[in-house]
């Protein structure tokens, strides 16, 4: 039996299990808590439940949690388990994000990318001096109550334009059906913005960039933010993708190199052609392969789930410290539980 954790701040969502602590489910989930002792003695790990109930082992409260903090809902997220689903607040494990805002954007252009991926590009005068980190994303509405999750692939806005690379979801409302549709100057509302994902920049480790598909968008931002920068880190981008003319970002990424600091970038195709003299397989795979110790490295990961989860357990299992694995999931949908994502400086 397990209960699900929203994080009010981010819209994050995880499952904890049973038997299992808050922080061990968050970190599995690469959801991040920092922690030291991790017996209930120091409170470093502590949040705040602002909805539902934890309970501990044998009911005994931790040293770091007194009866009237366990009243109040503050929490030992090492000791605490679940009987039920909750709400918690992580304002002192996130540093202060970028405020969020709603947006009334238009349309600038649609266009293909590849094959099953296109660029939207929106633009509005306000974007001029809206602050962001790139790695965040954007919630598009739907109109209906819905929205739909898109990462900022472009590093600022100061001209007044946002990029995002949207991959076609057979099916999909928003992907298949609205947004061919959408012609020059149509209006969208989005909220932006958004996410923990963002290049930090307190972490001098050498990085290694991990995409699949369009989770390169908010990679691409970071990059962007790095260029011609004295003090970017080594920075080693491994990009999964189908075949050959899926790699629409390689003539720019090849173009950067000579503007990063060891900048390498291996794209690894899961179904190249005959021709390909590049790396083939699973993208997680790849780096396995090539790091023998990922215990000094900054991981960034960003698309699919099951790359993520993969190659979060692979990566540990290579030494890399989990709370140097950032990661962003492209999830089905990301419903949004908190609206001011701006949180305090832990
Ligand atoms: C934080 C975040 C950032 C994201 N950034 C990007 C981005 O930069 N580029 C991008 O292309 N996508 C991104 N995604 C994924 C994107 O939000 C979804 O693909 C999108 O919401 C699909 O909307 P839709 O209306 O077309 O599909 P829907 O009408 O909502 O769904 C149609 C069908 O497809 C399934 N489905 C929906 N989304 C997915 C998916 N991602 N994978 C597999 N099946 C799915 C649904 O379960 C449903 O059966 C991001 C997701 C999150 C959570």
């Amino acid at each position: 039996m397990t209960h699900q954790v929203v994080v009010i701040e981010t819209g994050d969502r995880f499952d904890v299990a049973a038997d299992e602590s808050i922080l061990d489910a968050a970190r599995r989930n690469g959801v991040q808590i920092h922690s030291e002792c991790e017996f209930g003695g120091c409170g470093t790990c502590r949040i705040q439940v602002v909805k539902g109930r934890v309970h501990y082992e044998d009911d005994f409260l931790p040293m770091s949690v007194s009866d009237e903090e366990h009243a109040e809902g503050f929490a030992a997220a090492c000791q605490a388990r679940l009987h039920e689903d909750v709400e918690i607040s992580l304002a002192n494990h996130i540093v202060s994000l970028p405020a969020s805002h709603e947006l009334v954007l238009e349309v600038a252009e649609v266009k293909d990318l590849c094959q099953g991926i296109r660029q939207l590009v929106l633009q509005g005068e306000a974007l001029k001096d809206i602050e962001y980190w790139p790695g965040q994303y954007v919630n598009i509405d739907m109109g209906d109550g819905q929205q739909r999750s898109f990462s900022i692939a472009n590093a600022n806005s100061a001209d007044g334009c946002l990029s995002l690379h949207i991959r076609e979801i057979e099916g999909g409302r928003f992907t298949q059906k609205l947004l061919p549709t959408l012609q020059h100057g149509a209006k969208l509302k989005v909220t932006m913005p958004l996410g923990t994902f963002y290049y930090r920049e307190k972490d001098w480790r050498p990085m290694v960039f991990v995409a699949t598909g369009t989770g390169i968008a908010p990679l691409r931002a970071m990059l962007e933010s790095l260029l011609d920068n004295d003090d970017c880190p080594p920075i080693s981008l491994y990009w999964g993708m189908r075949n050959e003319a899926d790699l629409y970002q390689m003539a720019e990424f090849e173009a950067w190199a000579s503007r990063l600091y060891e900048f390498e970038f291996v794209p690894v195709l899961s179904q190249p052609s005959a021709q390909w003299q590049g790396r083939s397989g699973y993208v997680q795979d790849a780096i396995m392969a090539d790091f023998d110790d990922l215990s000094e490295h900054a991981i960034y990961l960003c698309g699919s789930p099951a790359m993520i989860n993969d190659a979060r357990r692979q990566f540990v299992e290579r030494g890399a410290d989990a709370d140097f694995i950032y990661a962003d999931a492209f999830n089905l949908q990301h419903d949004l539980v908190g609206q001011d994502l701006k949180a305090e400086v832990a």
